[in-house]
């Protein structure tokens, strides 16, 4: 299953990170076949609408939403910029 990471920038804006599995697989150092299989399951998790319905109940409590399949790297609008992989690899919060 693919998580969600949440953050808070010292500005206190939240954000709420998107992790997919092929990601995870990766960082885990997993085999080819495995990310692969990681990949398959992604792709499922945002045909089934998955995704779309976390977006919208994140938005509706006023997270903004990254999907770190499109970005890794992060500015807020304060100008601070967060690297989701090092904020991943030190175990952020995981909701
Ligand atoms: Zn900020």
């Amino acid at each position: 299953m693919a998580f969600i990471l949440t953050y808070q920038c010292s500005c206190e804006e939240i954000y709420a990170v998107y992790v997919p599995q092929k990601l995870q697989a990766r960082e885990l150092g997993q085999s080819l076949k495995m990310i692969r299989e990681a990949e398959k399951a992604d792709k499922e998790e945002r045909e089934s609408g998955w995704i779309e319905r976390i977006k919208t109940g994140l938005e509706d409590v006023g997270a903004k939403f990254i999907d770190s399949s499109i970005n890794e790297v992060i500015q807020c609008e304060c100008g601070e910029v967060f690297d989701l992989l090092v904020f991943y690899r030190e175990g952020g919060v995981i909701v």
